[in-house]
């Protein structure tokens, strides 16, 4: 029997360990794949920290890229319909799911399936074991979407495609981005920097960047932003009179907020112009409680849409986008630091202290 290396979570507080395990084949209609690259997405550091809850023992990391070791009987395309073979390079959903209940044939949103296994997330000890990417394999179990990736894409575009990209565009494509109208990015971590540039691609008119960080700002320039905003120790109101004077006194006809904290709501409110939309993708934890006036919510007529995670058509979306805007926007830059298996833990920590946007861990 093969075995591998696994980088292992066991419990909030704890140092994470490399385990050997052993690597069984692929059942019908899944994969096994060797991780060629795992990037710490930030709801990584969220569990890691026990901001929400985690399985013990697990293996971290959805966002990640492979090629494929074996497939299982009956396996044989990608949802493309490319033929799949062994050594081929592949994404992923960051789920498999059903295809059979509700939420998956009925509500379209087959990331809330009823039998949803999430990479990343469930426990190490029990079949498939390797569920997560900070691993040398990863089990694809049957249900996941696989599509081949073309060889002109690095490692360092493909990784983020499966939570990041995918994610954004999920949001995007819910609420709408309209020709020539203004948006508003909120936090500027990866999925704020990937809001710019798919925003943009999507259409937008003018893009404002907002965060804290001058450095991220800077780089959301490179992305797509048209107006930058410093956050220092302005007020919702203040923010809301910025973000007027940049759009002719109106506001925002769409801000987004992927910042991760709740405390951003209020200003959002205050951005948003009447008739507006207000989109909500980063605040993935518990306890994301802000106090607004919903008076202005109303008086505004403005519209609040949550969004989490996204369906296989997103990925589609998003392995389109990075191929189709490679050349304009540097996408593979924001990987910025690579570890191995064993530094996985120095991996978290980088993105825990807002070090990097990504960081790969390379098994
Ligand atoms: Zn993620
Ligand atoms: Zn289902």
């Amino acid at each position: 029997m093969m075995k591998g290396k696994a980088a292992v979570f066991t419990g909030v507080g704890a140092p994470i360990e490399i385990r050997e395990m052993e690597v069984p084949r692929p059942e019908p209609g899944a994969a096994l794949v060797r991780v060629r690259m795992c990037t710490v997405c930030g709801s990584d550091v969220h569990t890691w920290l026990g901001h929400r809850s985690g399985d013990v023992p697990g293996i971290f990391g959805h966002e990640t890229t492979g090629e494929l070791v074996e497939l299982g009987d009956g396996l044989t395309h990608d949802v493309l319909g490319q033929p799949l073979k062994v050594g081929d390079r592949v994404t992923y959903a960051m789920y498999a799911n059903c295809g059979a209940c509700y939420y998956c044939r009925v509500a379209n949103l087959p990331q809330k399936c009823v039998k949803l296994h999430k990479y990343g997330h469930g426990r190490c000890d029990v079949f498939p074991f390797w569920t997560g990417g900070f691993a040398e394999y990863l089990y694809l179990a049957p249900g996941t979407v696989i599509i081949k990736v073309p060889d002109e894409l690095s490692d360092e575009e493909v990784t983020p495609i499966n939570c990041a990209t995918s994610t954004v565009a999920s949001g995007l494509e819910t609420i709408g981005v309209r020709p020539s109208e203004s948006v508003v990015v909120m936090g500027l971590g990866m999925l704020g920097i990937t809001a710019c540039a798919m925003s943009k691609d999507r259409g937008a008119g003018r893009v404002i960047a907002v965060d804290v960080d001058p450095a991220r700002l800077e780089l959301a320039q490179r992305f797509g932003a048209d107006e930058i905003v410093q956050v220092g120790s302005a007020t919702a109101e203040d923010l809301g009179e910025r973000i007027r004077s940049l759009t002719d006194g109106r506001g925002a006809d769409l801000v987004v907020e992927v910042a991760g904290s709740s405390r951003v709501v209020p200003a959002a409110i205050e951005m948003c112009a009447i008739g507006g939309r207000f989109l909500t993708l980063g605040l993935v934890s518990p306890g994301a409680h802000a106090e607004i006036d919903w008076w202005k919510v109303v008086f505004k007529c403005l519209t609040v849409r949550g969004v989490h995670n996204y369906a296989p058509r997103h990925l589609v979306q998003s392995l389109d986008f990075v191929r189709r805007t490679r050349d304009r926007f540097p996408h593979g830059d924001l990987v910025t630091h690579s570890v191995g298996l064993v530094e996985t833990e120095r991996a978290l920590e980088l993105c825990r202290d807002r070090v990097a946007l990504r960081v790969a861990v390379v098994p």
